[in-house]
């Protein structure tokens, strides 16, 4: 059923312009994808509110863009040339290849759907009086199942931290994990694949010229760290916030744009002083559900998971989950990574990376707190929880967007009802008052309904038609996306009504 769901919008993103597989003259490249007309509005407005609530709206953050080749030593010191590992295995049978992690995180997240499976069973019979921790803590079926969850997650850690990709391969034996696809248990060893990209700088070849494309944007503000603090004279506590691509060489991509090769973050690091690292990461990890919840895209759509296997930089992590086609997976990472990039940087670079605190006359290198979000990852969630099939009262169907009206690439489409008797004349000036501040879209083809139909399938918010009482009164018809009613609106008012519908202070409310 779901599954279903992501087809749909896969294709309803190629029909309308949204997202296309890359090069497809061709026959496309596996995971790389191009975003078309309306995608990139998309894809801009999610930027815009983004960098509008990171950037604009806190006094202490700022944002830069850096470049994405970096001096090689960059990915020495964050510990990516050696570290930036996937654990693979390849099924035998089927030739398929697989990320070890994934193939356990996949196995407990079937015990956990039991789990909340039996969670939902009890609260519908327990109605108001249900308490889920309690049921958890006290419900026996449910207990096993958490303790053979926490066992698995205990054993892959081990062997992770280890680096014994044995006893990772034994685990996925023990468990009887099979290839989803073909349901073969036939694997081979586990072992270590690095994501990054390599290329060469220049004429220069062999070792020396060496480069990697970024695999993440977050090192572009380490190393600028000191350049900002300095030139914006910041103070402690302050954000350096970044959006731009980054590029990994993921050994599956799939589910479309969700994990692709070349992809966007949207990252932002919060300086802070040693030990408050604490309570600047409970912060961030409230205000970026906040961030999320205020577009709507439905209740119970997202949810934490709090990392158990932390990276050994970080003294806490989460992911914000998203309630994909797929089902929950993350869309957001939240993580607290102490002072250890910026005092990898120092060892490597042999710079001071310091705050000089004025307080207190110390001067010591700051804590982190970060923020990092893929663009795309959230371009997915935006579309998929948009789409819906409906039947109408008179028992037609339409496809509609239900996309977040400050996030629709197109906020509005000016309609004049006949292509003549100067109507066409008249909705132009309407467009044209509009179209500075606003994407707005102007359509004179086919029935009216049509139009509807169209715009209804592309998320468009706000259909404006011109009538022939337009010439006299001056006055439109503002027809909503969701509701569809329709409210007679002067023409000079418009501008504001529109502002208010699909301004992004409709998120910030
Ligand atoms: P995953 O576990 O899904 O591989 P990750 O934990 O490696 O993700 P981070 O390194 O925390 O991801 O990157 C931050 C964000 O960047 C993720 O939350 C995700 O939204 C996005 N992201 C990471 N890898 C990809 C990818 N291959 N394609 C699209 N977005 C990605």
């Amino acid at each position: 059923m779901s599954d279903d769901l992501l087809k749909k919008v896969i294709s309803h993103a190629k029909e309308y312009g949204f997202v296309f597989p890359s090069s497809e003259i061709y026959d496309g490249l596996s995971a790389a994808y191009d975003y078309g007309q309306l995608g990139a509005e998309l894809k801009n407005n999610i930027k815009h509110y983004w960098w509008t609530a990171m950037v604009r709206m806190h006094e202490n953050i700022v944002g830069i863009d850096a470049s994405i080749f970096m001096h090689p030593t960059t990915w020495k010191a964050s510990g990516h040339v050696d570290a930036f590992n996937d654990p693979l295995i390849d099924n035998k049978d089927s030739k398929k290849r697989y990320r070890a992690d994934v193939l356990i995180e996949d196995h407990i997240e079937k015990i956990e759907a039991k789990n909340r499976k039996d969670v939902e069973k009890a609260a519908k019979r327990f109605g108001e009086a249900f308490n889920e921790a309690e049921f958890r803590s006290t419900n026996d079926r449910v207990l096993k199942r958490q303790e053979e969850m926490d066992r698995i997650n205990e054993a892959f850690k081990t062997a992770m931290e280890a680096d014994d990709l044995a006893a990772v391969k034994a685990l996925i034996e023990e468990l009887g994990i099979a290839d989803p696809e073909t349901g073969s248990r036939n694997w081979t060893d586990v072992r270590q694949f690095n994501l990054m990209f390599k290329t060469e700088l220049g004429a220069v070849s062999g070792d020396s010229g060496i480069i990697y494309l970024r695999p993440e944007t977050a090192q572009g503000i380490f190393v600028n760290y000191l350049n900002v603090q300095k030139s914006g004279r910041m103070k402690l506590p302050f954000g350096i916030a970044q959006i731009g691509k980054a590029f990994r060489n993921e050994i599956i991509a799939r589910q479309f744009i969700f994990r692709m090769r070349e992809f966007e973050q949207m990252e932002m690091q919060f300086f802070v002083k040693p030990g408050t690292q604490g309570e600047w990461y409970e912060y961030w990890k409230a205000e970026r559900l906040k961030w999320h919840k205020a577009l709507g895209l439905g209740e119970n759509m997202h949810r934490y998971h709090d990392h158990v296997k932390l990276a050994h930089y970080a003294d806490a992590a989460c992911d914000i989950e998203f309630n994909f086609p797929m089902g929950f997976k993350e869309l957001e990472g939240i993580h607290s990574r102490t002072d250890f990039d910026l005092r990898q940087h120092e060892e490597y670079s042999g710079r001071k990376l310091r705050y000089f605190d004025p307080e207190t006359q110390e001067s010591y290198i700051p804590y982190v707190v970060e923020t990092s979000i893929g663009l795309d990852r959230m371009f997915l969630a935006t579309l998929s929880a948009a789409y819906q099939e409906e039947t109408l009262e008179d028992g037609s169907q339409r496809t509609v967007l239900r996309i977040p009206a400050a996030l629709a690439p197109v906020k509005a489409a000016v309609l004049p009802l006949l292509k003549k008797d100067g109507l066409p004349e008249k909705a132009r000036e309407v467009l044209n008052l509009l179209q500075l501040n606003h994407n707005v879209q102007y359509d004179e083809k086919d029935a009216i309904g049509r139009r509807y139909r169209r715009q209804d399938a592309i998320g468009t918010p706000l259909c404006i038609t011109i009538d022939h009482d337009t010439l006299n009164d001056e006055a439109v018809t503002v027809r909503d996306r969701d509701a569809m009613t329709q409210e007679r609106v002067a023409i000079a008012d418009l501008a504001a009504v529109v502002e208010k519908k699909v301004g992004l202070a409709t998120l910030f409310a």
